[in-house]
């Protein structure tokens, strides 16, 4: 992990964010096949009763209407089941709304972001006191401002926030200005001369005040 933090660290966008969004593409594009073809995996799905919604609307978007009709069957039946017993059961009756209302303390996509989120501002708290870190965090976009925040609680360094946040002031002085071209040149009909930061620009700003937007349900 330490060693893909510091390549994500040399791409566009917030390397947390860019980290998590791997983790994230990894689950789901595996997921499909398995609920579809592996009733262990169906089981399972059915017991944790799936996910919070908005992780049941991102795995639908990597599944097909078939996979849906293939996987969740074995969810719909331990729904129906654990209704079926709250009508004869008082304290389930009070209970099974906080359970049915899936969140991201008892949604396994949450909790798995969040333990790498976690782990990885870690990692990057650490390779910041080094030269090399320093060096190639000045070089790179930075952290989206959401994980910024994250970042500086746990660097415990007056020197190393003070570094962030100046970075991210810089950055987003940058964005301000390619956002001001862009609007200029595109009112004067001369989007084609847009550098390719300039035509970024809309996304770049979205992806550093919000995060990146396949992750951006993290409280
Ligand atoms: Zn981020
Ligand atoms: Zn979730």
């Amino acid at each position: 992990m330490e060693t893909d933090l510091k390549k994500r660290i040399t791409l566009p966008n917030c390397p947390i964010c860019g980290q998590l969004e791997d983790e994230l593409f990894k689950l789901f594009s595996d997921l499909p096949q398995a609920l579809s073809y592996d009733e262990k995996a169906r089981e399972n799905f059915a017991q944790e009763y799936g996910f919070c919604p908005f992780h049941t609307w991102q795995l639908a978007a990597f599944y097909s209407e078939r996979g849906i009709a293939k996987g969740f069957p074995p969810l719909i039946t331990a729904l129906e089941k654990y209704l079926t017993d709250a009508v004869k059961n008082e304290t389930l009756k009070k209970q099974g709304t906080t359970l049915l209302t899936k969140s991201k303390d008892n949604c396994r996509v949450c909790r798995l972001l969040q333990s790498e989120e976690k782990d990885s501002i870690a990692l990057l708290a650490d390779y910041l006191k080094t030269p090399a870190g320093k060096a190639a965090y000045s070089e790179s976009d930075g952290l989206c401002l959401q994980h910024l925040a994250s970042l500086i609680s746990v660097v415990k360094s007056d020197d190393i926030a003070s570094m962030l946040l100046t970075h991210a002031i810089q950055h987003l002085l940058e964005i301000t200005s390619d956002l001001i071209t862009y609007d200029k040149k595109n009112e004067a009909r001369q989007r084609h001369t847009c550098t390719k930061n300039e035509k970024n620009a809309p996304r770049r700003a979205l992806n550093f005040i919000a995060g990146l937007k396949s992750i951006s349900f993290i409280p």
